[in-house]
């Protein structure tokens, strides 16, 4: 008998009992995701832009979904007055901050020594924040080209107290805001639904990926860590995406639950490491390699198809 049979059984449901419904471990199998949210690039927005977007972004989780993300900072972005108060601002709603180095270099263009005190410096900056977690993601998603590289920064994160902070669906929502950015420089007020329409049928293709993925390779759904980033297209679209997931039968979930699974502690044996946790754990099995393209995601995929409407 689980958690809400039991209460059933009392004659009682969860609300009566007052039991937060999210943190109950249901046996019914409608996937869970989690959003987490990377880079915090202002874009060299003025003050009040950038905090228009942080208190959209911020209200959209909380006023409409009571739900917390996981924010991995990258510090050269918010090295500053206003960026520091802004990742604030998310550590005082109950978000977790987390780290994604200083200077968001592609690990594999820089030597293990180097990179690793890219992680401390960030760390410096962000660990006396509320909620911040010793919790880790690389830039890009790439984790080492070399069996040296890749495992010095495995011991190095455990050595320092890391766990990983492993996507397990990815996507392209930064090449798609940047694509939004430019036509709204052409002209302020253009007509922006194609866009949503478009990164809400990619954001639910690449977790319907994603999740097949992990089901067809671990034999069960993950409880998922959605990538997106703090920008422009998820200040305006954000709340169209929570309400697609639900919509489709996901149920939302807090970052730090999503983490408990213990998909997030495996270490995958690839080369080049990186991409998805769900995608390098399939690739591992060599079981899937017709439908594992590398990299698992990136703007070329969606180059034509933008191009092609337009967009
Ligand atoms: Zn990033």
């Amino acid at each position: 008998m689980n958690r809400r049979q039991f209460a059933k059984a009392l004659g009682v449901g969860t609300v009566a009992l007052g039991i937060n419904e999210t943190v109950l471990p249901f046996a019914d199998e409608a996937p869970q995701v989690s959003i987490t949210i990377d880079d915090f690039n202002l874009f060299g927005a003025a003050r009040s832009v950038a905090e228009q977007r942080n208190r959209a972004l911020l209200e959209t989780l909380r006023a409409r979904f009571n739900l917390k993300a996981a924010a991995f900072i990258c510090g050269r972005n918010i090295d500053s007055k206003l960026g520091l108060d802004i990742v604030r601002h998310w550590g005082e709603a109950g978000h977790m901050i987390a780290n994604h180095t200083y200077s968001h270099w592609f690990y594999p263009n820089h030597s293990f020594e180097e990179f690793a005190q890219d992680v401390l410096r960030v760390e410096a900056l962000i660990k006396d924040l509320p909620g911040f977690k010793k919790r880790f993601r690389f830039p890009a998603l790439k984790e080492g080209d070399t069996i040296y590289r890749r495992d010095k920064m495995r011991g190095f994160l455990r050595d320092h107290g890391y766990s990983m902070g492993y996507v397990t669906v990815d996507a392209s929502d930064w090449y798609i805001d940047q694509r939004l950015r430019a036509r709204l420089a052409q002209n302020p007020g253009a007509d922006l639904s194609g866009y949503k329409e478009y990164y809400l049928n990619h954001l639910w293709d690449r977790a319907r990926f994603y999740d097949g993925l992990s089901r067809k390779g671990l034999g069960r759904s993950v409880k998922h860590t959605l990538l997106i980033h703090h920008n422009v297209l998820n200040e305006l679209f954000l709340g169209d995406v929570l309400l697609m997931f639900k919509s489709k039968g996901w149920r939302l979930i807090d970052a730090v639950d999503a983490f408990t699974d213990p998909v997030f502690s495996a270490a995958p044996n690839i080369l080049p490491a990186g991409e998805s946790i769900v995608w390098a754990l399939a690739k591992e099995t060599g079981r899937f390699n017709d439908i594992l393209r590398y990299p698992g995601e990136d703007e070329v995929y969606e180059k034509p198809k933008m191009d092609e409407l337009g967009l």
